[in-house]
């Protein structure tokens, strides 16, 4: 049976408990062990889908569909596991299931309550699919003392007395601030946080300790007596250079160690961190540093790209090269010099993104990258700008656009009314509800075989994920191709684009899904490790 690891956090947020509990899975996972991390979010919206990346960060899209947080990006990347529906839950959706079956009538007249009905849920949701797991981990979202979290944090009380300590394992993560007035770390914040745990009967096996300076001994042995935990069990967590260089420093921080000795396991493989080895390794010595020039709309909070930015790094990783990314705000542009700004970048890229602002001064880097003959790389709405860039200044259609801005005479990018998934038939139009109403998840494509991706992927058949609503509009196509965009992935129907190319022009690749959801740094992705290096051969001809 599955063995459970709870995280949760204290103190403040931001202490990168997402991160923590992906290097964790990726420890147990190097030791030879099963594993599947969870994340249990308390706010009331029932998927991330509808919340503003500028709030919250991306949003992160599951093969199977489903618009989650951001943090299934770090599993999955730490992890190589792909994350599932299953593995994200809100309280948003736990309360909209049970209200949905309050008003079918399936309570029979019963009083509908936090406890059990709630916790109940949470609970069915951490053991679901676990059946072929050694590890299971949940993450709690927030920060305890928050009044949504209670019903997880007593859900999974409940869990730790039905599975017992050979079950059931807690890892609370903690802030250790310097106060610089004093010259010191100070301590209390974690032993009040432990404090707080306590109060509703969670005792922490485990502390993971983040802090900014080294923890000296006499800190350590302190949180030790006052939280009531093993002081090896106190695991001091640096800042690191890289998030990639986390794994081995929890690692050499004793935490896998102290999780396996919790649980009681003494027969446990020791690590292959070969992997992560070679990854540190390529990041601190790179041979070459290229410049990508980031046009797009949320560059205000980073983590509105964060498996985009990843999937760079991975990019830089895969040809041993430093990737500087430069973040340009595409309104910046529809007012500044667009030469001036891009003329440093080896590569430019326009990622995905909703809605008209800041559209005009995405088409100007397209045009910029395709005039100028610098790698361009756009993705979901960047590819459809690039279509759009094409139409009007290639194949003569003024005014082209799509329909998502407003009408237009030539609407190469409409919204998709109809589709198939799932051997399902899709049906929506400018009325549909907005969340969980996108092309979502994973669709297979037909790549072209002289193709500069199918090159790219070593393969004509792929299956990538999407989440948008409009497409590209494939009654343009061969006015498209006569003006040299040309089509070299689409859906296996042939009605949708996929991949679109400019043959004439040493690297330009516009794709409808997100390759940057599947990349990781052992596995870069293909398009981003191939656009990487051109931006490498283009920075040796500037
Ligand atoms: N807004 C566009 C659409 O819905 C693109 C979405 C995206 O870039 N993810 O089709």
């Amino acid at each position: 049976m599955a063995r459970f690891i709870f995280i949760t956090g204290g103190v403040v947020s931001s202490l990168g408990k997402g991160l923590m509990a992906a290097a964790l899975g990726a420890l147990l996972q190097a030791r030879g062990y099963r594993v599947r991390i969870r994340k249990f979010d308390p706010y009331l919206n029932v998927d991330p889908g509808t919340m503003s990346p500028t709030q919250h960060g991306e949003v992160y899209v599951t093969d199977d569909g489903a618009e989650t947080d951001l943090d299934l990006g770090h599993y999955e990347r730490f992890t190589g596991v792909a994350s599932r529906q299953s593995d994200n839950i809100t309280s948003g959706r736990i309360y909209f299931d049970i209200l949905t079956k309050e008003r079918r009538g399936d309570y029979l007249g019963g009083t509908v309550q936090v406890i059990p009905h709630v916790t109940d849920a949470i609970k069915a949701f951490a053991r679901a699919e676990t059946d072929d797991l050694d590890f299971v981990l949940c993450e709690i979202g927030g920060t305890v003392g928050d009044i949504e979290g209670l019903p997880f944090l007593e859900a999974i009380r409940q869990m730790g007395n039905e599975l017992g300590p050979e079950g059931a394992l807690f890892i609370h993560t903690t802030l250790v601030p310097f106060i610089a007035a004093a010259g010191e770390l100070k301590t209390k914040p974690t032993q009040h946080s432990v404090a707080q745990l306590r109060g509703i009967g969670i005792q922490p096996q485990i502390l993971v300790c983040r802090s900014e300076h080294e923890l000296p001994e006499s800190d350590r042995a302190k949180i030790a007596l006052f939280c009531n935990v093993r002081k090896e069990a106190v695991v001091p967590a640096l800042d690191a250079d890289s998030i990639y260089a986390v794994p081995l420093q929890y690692h050499a921080a004793g935490l896998d160690s102290e999780v396996l000795r919790a649980f009681g396991i003494t027969d446990a493989p020791a690590p292959d961190l070969s992997r992560w080895e070679d990854i540190v390794e390529r990041l601190r010595t790179p041979e070459g540093t290229v410049h990508i020039g980031v046009v797009g709309k949320y560059t205000g909070l980073k983590d509105a790209y964060k498996s985009l930015t990843e999937a760079l790094v991975h990019g830089g990783i895969a040809n041993r090269v430093d990737v500087k990314l430069r973040w340009i705000d595409a309104e910046d542009f529809e007012r500044g010099d667009v030469a001036a700004m891009l003329e440093p970048c080896h590569g430019i890229l326009v990622p995905g993104g909703f809605g008209e602002r800041g559209s005009e001064g995405k088409i100007a880097a397209v045009k910029f990258a395709r005039e100028h003959r610098v790698p361009f790389f756009g993705i979901c709405l960047g590819m459809q700008m690039a279509c759009v860039e094409s139409a009007r200044n290639t194949a003569g259609l003024e005014g082209a656009s799509t329909t998502e801005f407003g009408p237009t005479p030539h609407p190469i990018v409409g919204l998709l009314t109809e589709w198939e998934a799932g051997g399902k038939r899709h049906m929506r139009d400018e009325t549909s509800d907005k969340g969980g109403t996108m092309r979502l998840g994973a669709y297979p494509a037909k790549l072209a075989g002289n193709s500069l991706s199918a090159a790219a992927y070593g393969a004509t058949e792929i299956s990538e994920r999407h989440r948008h609503r409009y497409e590209v509009n494939i009654a343009y196509r061969a006015q498209l191709e006569a003006g040299g965009l040309v089509f070299t992935g689409l859906s296996p129907d042939g009605e949708l684009p996929e991949i679109v190319e400019r043959p004439d022009h040493p690297w330009f690749v516009g794709t409808q899904f997100h390759p940057e959801l599947k990349s990781k740094p052992f596995a870069p992705h293909p398009l981003f490790r191939s656009f990487i290096a051109a931006a490498l051969r283009q920075s040796r001809l500037v």
